[in-house]
Order: C-alpha cells, then structure tokens, then sequence
C-alpha cells in the first residue's frame, strides 16, 4: 500500500503547479470586494490633503492660550482654508474643517468658553493637540497597497481616500462546479426517494468560490456514466479557468472521474493523510486545471480549505500567506493513532484565566455537515497524538476561510 500523501506536502504541489495570472481588467472600485490587485497602488495625494481639527472648538496658538482670545474667524468642514489666523484671536472651528495657517493647536470646546466673541481657553495647551496632520493616513508617493492584494471593505475605503474610483484587478478566476453520483436530486426540483439525497456539495463550493470573489461557473450534476463525465468534465474545462468536481474520485465501480480526467488530460490521485477526506484528485483537462474533491460533505469543505482554496489564490494573483493558526486549549480527550492529520470540528469559548478553549463537536463523521455549520474551528490533530483535557492545540478560525 502506498503511503498517504501528507497535506503539506500535496499543498505544495499544488502550489507548484500554480502558474500565470488572469488578465488585467479595470474594476469599479465600489465592486472590487475580493478582487485582486493587479498593481502596487501609490498615492497621488496626501490624506488628509491638509492639517484639519480633529475636534468640534477653537483654533490657536498655544502660546496665547493664556489669555482670553477675540474669535476673528468660523470655518466649518468643507470651508476653504488657507486664511492666516491673525495673531492675538482664535477661530471657532468644527471637526474636519481645515486649520488655519498661523494657529498651531485646537481646544475642544468643552474646554472654552465663548463670550461677546471673546474665548477663555482652561487648561493647559500643547502645540499640535488635536490637529490632524497633512499626510497623517497616507504621504504622497507612498505604495499604500501592493499587487496581489485581496480587496477588504477597508482597503476600497483607502483607494477611495485617495480619490479612486477604479482599481486594476486581476479578472476574477471562473471556477466551474460540478457534483457527481446518481443519488443526487437538486433542492427544489423534487421530493427524495429512496436511495436520494439532496446535492449540498453544490452549494456550499459555491459558497466557498464566491466568497473567495471569483466566479462560479455553475455546471450541475454529472451522473455516474463514464461518458456523461467525459462530457461534463471537457465543457466545464472550455468554461473555466479551473474544474472542480466533488465525489467519485475514489477507486469504486461507480466513479469514473479518475478514468475520465485521465482520458481528456492528466491526473494524479492522491491518498492524502488527512481525516476527514482522503481521495484527492489533481490533474488538468486539457489544459485547465482540476481538481477533484471526495463527496463527504464535510471532506469536500475541508479539503477546499486545506487545498483548493490556496491554489485557486495563487491563480487568481493573490499573495496568500499560509493560514494563520491560533492556540486554544482542548477541552477534549481524542486520540489520532493513524497516520492522517485530523481537523475536527471545535467551538470556541473564551476563559478570562485559561484564554481560549476548543470544545469538540460531537459528531465528527465526514457524512455530518452539521459539524461544519455549528463550529468556529478546525483544530489540528496531527498524526500519532494523543490528547488530554488541558492540552494546547493550534486552530484555524472558519471564519478566515469564507
Ligand atoms: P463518493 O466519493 O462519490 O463515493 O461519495 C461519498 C459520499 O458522499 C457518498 O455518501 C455520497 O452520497 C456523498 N455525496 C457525494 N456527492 C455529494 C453531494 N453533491 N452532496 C451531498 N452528498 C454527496
Ligand atoms: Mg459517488
């Protein structure tokens, strides 16, 4: 028997086979959410293009403070600046409105007090205080995002602030989704019977894809048929710049993926040391990449995760680091005695002295979606372990995967 392939291991072959990017479009920043950045982004203008309160008060000049001040100007935001501040007097000013060249400090104005036009500042005054200065978020020239960079909500924000309404994405990857096995029925279109389930796999990659901000190439169900794989398999490559297909990858009569991949192109099958999922196939169609996930609902989630997530990243031009883990304590006993790294579902609680602790869901069979839906985690459970209550794991959040 061949040994299982280790999920490092698989990840960085994958990754390997991860070249080239899409091509540039330019994209309405305000739909560029997950999009990837095609350039360094550098900034044209400072942000903010001039010092402005940061405070509703009065503008000064510290050394004056002392002394009660004639209010000689009013500038509101969105009032020109760049009127000198005559020396001896203070301007009322508002939060956002631009500082006037010759006062170096604003006061709050639960600190003055105004009268007949006349300001009494309490408190001590330090030059600089509550003024924001010109550049203070961005320098002009300065690469305030770089290419490869997936778009935040904050990020379009920035590239806002900077005054862009267009941004140069790579064009989102087209990712074609098709589930394989007979005893699929589309929700919606039929009552189950016996021998049936529901196709979910369909659903949650297309979850998975679109909200990695790539498109989904919606390809359906493919029945256990040697031919109609073959069908299915070569119209989804033409549609897309990668297949990925969920179920029949493992060595039964009745799937016929493996077979079929390897007629329209090339395949490597991979027994990967991973639980839960195991069958993994990797090849190209032609000359389009696939992948073929098992059926398990929750192995085809995590093996998304684990694999096809950060390989669709590199495609798209996304810098992707390797996900982040983070510790917890396990608030189980589990032993893994086999050689497959284990990725149990847990939910997370926070202890003020213990900090954060992993409680594992209690059904972790591959068949149980559940699992998935009502967890925060996955907690790494390397091979040859054993656990005890108490022990500290590494986790990685679901919510940094979607
Ligand atoms: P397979 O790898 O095709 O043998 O499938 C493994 C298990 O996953 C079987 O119990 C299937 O019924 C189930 N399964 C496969 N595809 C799906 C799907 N699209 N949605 C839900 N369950 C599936
Ligand atoms: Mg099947």
């Amino acid at each position: 028997m061949t040994p299982l392939l280790p999920v490092a291991e698989a990840l960085e072959r994958v990754l390997a086979s991860a070249t080239g990017t899409p091509p540039v479009q330019e994209m309405a920043l305000l739909d560029a959410l997950g999009a990837v950045l095609a350039s360094d982004m550098v900034a044209g203008i400072a942000v903010p293009g001039e010092a402005n309160s940061a405070m509703d008060g009065y503008a000064l000049r510290a050394a004056d403070a002392t002394k009660p001040l004639p209010v000689s100007m009013r500038i509101a935001a969105g009032a020109p600046g760049g009127v000198f501040l005559a020396e001896g007097t203070a301007a009322r000013i508002f939060t956002g409105a631009a500082v006037p060249p010759g006062a170096d400090a604003v006061v709050m104005q639960e600190n003055c007090l105004e009268q007949d036009s006349v300001v009494t500042v309490s408190g001590p005054v330090t030059p600089g205080q509550n003024i924001r200065p010109r550049g203070q978020d961005i320098e002009p020239g300065a690469t305030v995002l770089t290419r490869g960079r997936k778009l935040r909500p904050q990020d379009m924000g920035l590239l806002a602030s900077m005054g862009l309404s267009r941004v140069p994405v790579y064009r989102p990857l087209r990712v074609a989704v098709l589930s394989t096995g007979d005893e699929l029925v589309e929700p919606g279109t039929a009552a189950l019977r016996s021998g049936q389930l529901y196709n979910s796999n369909r659903y949650t990659l297309a979850g998975l894809v679109r909200s990695l901000g790539m498109t989904l190439v919606d390809r359906g169900i493919v029945p256990d048929d040697p031919a109609a794989t073959a069908d299915a398999l070569a119209e989804a490559a033409d549609s897309a710049d990668c297949v990925i297909s969920s179920g029949g990858v493992s060595v039964g009569e009745e799937d016929h993926v493996k077979a079929q991949v390897e007629r329209l192109g090339r395949l490597d099958l991979w027994k990967l040391a991973i639980k839960p999922g195991k069958p993994l196939a990797f090849g190209r169609i032609g000359s389009t990449p696939f992948i073929g996930l098992p059926g398990n609902p929750t192995s085809v989630f995590v093996t998304f995760c684990l694999i096809a997530r950060p390989f669709l990243l590199k495609l798209q031009g996304a810098s992707a680091p390797a996900l982040p883990t983070i510790q917890a304590t396990a608030m189980f006993e589990v032993g893994n005695p086999g050689s497959r790294q284990d990725y149990r579902r847990v939910n997370l609680s926070s202890d003020p002295a213990d900090g954060l602790q992993a409680h594992m869901f209690p059904n972790q069979s591959s068949g149980v979606l559940s699992s998935v839906s009502h967890s925060d985690a996955l907690a790494i459970i390397p091979p040859g372990t054993t656990l005890a209550k108490g022990d500290r794991i590494q986790v990685i959040l679901l919510d940094l995967l979607t």
